[in-house]
């Protein structure tokens, strides 16, 4: 058992908590949406939270943990939905809330500390000169710049932009690395993969350098239809219309807008699907024109509403938002990620739409992947048995349509990151010990892992790129 006593000793000057119900608060995150990973996490706690308020803090700290042989789990806002922020071997949680300062804006990019949270760095950008990130999570509000980098793949604005594994999509890292004499490293280019979507296995990333786009006052718009394959047909056809510039792009499957989302009730018909948006104000003439056009059945528009006090965000309806309105009226559902590689993926969509009914329901985000409009997915589970979940998975794959596990907590079971011996050999060099975020990366602690499982990882493996 460590001295953790003496750890704080040396740690004088930087915050350090260990009262155990606040050591406990900050050691979950959203592993709760999944029943699996409730049971096999629900008692992971720390045994210290460490707030570095700057680089050499964390420098300190790690040098500390590395000479103790302690564990350190970084966090942002633990807003991560498997675990990924949870220390599966206790230690130190590295809260990096306190480093939250923007450090340069420029025209199309700005530099600021890991913790800010990126509504706050949109607000800063968007005053200082009319930009904003280019996607962010739907848990804007809560979630740190970091931690999306280190646990998530992409959000509102990747109809437009991608996700975080397309290359141009973060410009620059500096990570600091779990070593006797902990160095730092900047990052940029092939090498950001390393480190993107790893989390924070292999360094703690103190400075984010990330691209940025012009910011609009989005419009949030619903449109219903009483069919839900019209709803899908609308969204893919509105994608292709080229000139309306769309934030966000969400086709959602009835019961759920109408039975979850209770704010937004008195514009909703119960029975009806929705297309949730978001559009550039200057694009609603030529959108409603064609959601005409599509006889499609405008909802709700947040321009038209007096005051949006009390009503959630478009984005706060969808993403991985869809599933929590569902669980605050119904603890029994859970989810899942699914690509639905195109062309045909409203082909695909239909067919599993046919096979499962009312106990698979539908929610997409339509995404630009690798240049193509596809929609990748998030859809309700009635949860009744891990067996059945797994047979809803396999019949998902079975008909193209891969899974991005979200009962897992370990990077190559989640299915988003391939491990492979390039990201295995940075790890050894960052982090020689195994001392972060450990039990999240199989590849560490099993050296016969096979890495060509001929799975499909949404951030590729580094050999990929050499
Ligand atoms: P945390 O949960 O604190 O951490 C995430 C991972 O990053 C952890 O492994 C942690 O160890 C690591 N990490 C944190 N900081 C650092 C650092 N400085 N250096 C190295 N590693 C670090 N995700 C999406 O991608 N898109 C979405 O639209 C989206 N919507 C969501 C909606 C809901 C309601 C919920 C609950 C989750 C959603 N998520 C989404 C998942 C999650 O909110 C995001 O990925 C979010 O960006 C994570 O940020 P965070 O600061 O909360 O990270």
């Amino acid at each position: 058992m460590p001295d953790y006593q003496q750890i704080r000793q040396e740690l004088e000057g930087i915050a350090v908590e260990d009262n155990p119900a606040l050591v406990k608060q900050k050691s979950r995150d959203f592993y709760w949406y999944s029943p699996i990973l409730k049971a096999q996490l629900d008692n992971v706690t720390a045994d210290l939270i460490v707030s570095p308020k700057t680089e050499e803090e964390v420098i300190r700290t790690l040098k500390v943990a590395y000479a103790h042989g302690v564990p350190v789990t970084p966090r942002g806002g633990g807003t991560g939905n498997y675990g990924q922020a949870m220390p599966l071997s206790g230690g130190i949680v590295l809260n990096l809330l306190n480093m939250n300062r923007i450090k340069e804006i420029h025209p199309g990019r700005v530099i600021a500390e890991p913790g800010i949270i990126t509504a706050e760095l949109d607000r800063q950008t968007k005053a200082h000169s009319g930009q904003e990130l280019r996607f962010h999570p739907s848990t804007t509000g809560t979630a740190t710049l970091a931690g999306f980098i280190a646990g998530g793949s992409g959000g509102v604005g990747s109809i437009t932009w991608g996700g975080l594994r397309d290359l141009g999509n973060i410009l620059r890292l500096r990570v600091v690395t779990m070593e006797a004499e902990p160095r730092v490293l900047e990052l940029s280019a092939w090498d950001l993969q390393k480190v993107s979507h790893a989390y924070g296995t292999n360094g703690i990333i103190t400075e984010v350098e990330m691209p940025l786009a012009p910011a609009y006052d989005w419009v949030d718009v619903v449109i219903g239809y009483d069919d839900y394959m019209d709803a899908v047909r609308f969204a893919d056809a509105l994608t292709h219309r080229n000139g309306i510039l769309l934030k966000e792009v969400a086709p959602i499957s009835a019961p759920i807008p109408y039975e979850y989302f209770t704010r937004h009730k008195p514009w909703l018909k119960e029975g009806q699907s929705v297309v949730v948006l978001m559009v550039a104000p200057h694009s609603m003439a030529p959108l409603v024109a064609y959601a005409e056009k599509m006889k499609g059945d405008i909802r709700f528009r947040s321009d038209k509403v007096e005051s949006m006090k009390g009503i959630p965000h478009a984005y706060e309806l969808a993403w991985n938002h869809t599933t929590l309105r569902a669980l605050k009226v119904d603890p029994g559902i859970t989810y899942l990620q699914v690509q639905y590689p195109g062309p045909d993926h409203v082909e695909k969509v239909g067919k599993l739409v046919k096979i499962f009914g009312d106990e698979v329901i539908s929610h997409l985000e339509f995404i630009k992947f690798d240049g193509a409009i596809q929609c990748s997915g998030l859809p309700l589970v009635r949860y009744t048995t891990e067996e059945r979940l797994e047979e809803i998975i396999k019949i998902h794959e079975d008909n193209g349509c891969p899974i991005f596990n979200p009962h897992r907590y370990t990077l190559e079971e989640g299915g988003m990151k391939q491990t492979d011996t390039v990201q295995l050999a940075f790890k050894k060099e960052t982090d020689p010990k195994g001392l972060l975020n450990p039990g999240k990366m199989i590849a560490w602690d099993n050296p016969d892992f096979d890495f060509k499982s001929g799975k499909n990882y949404l951030f590729p493996g580094l050999q990929s790129f050499m």
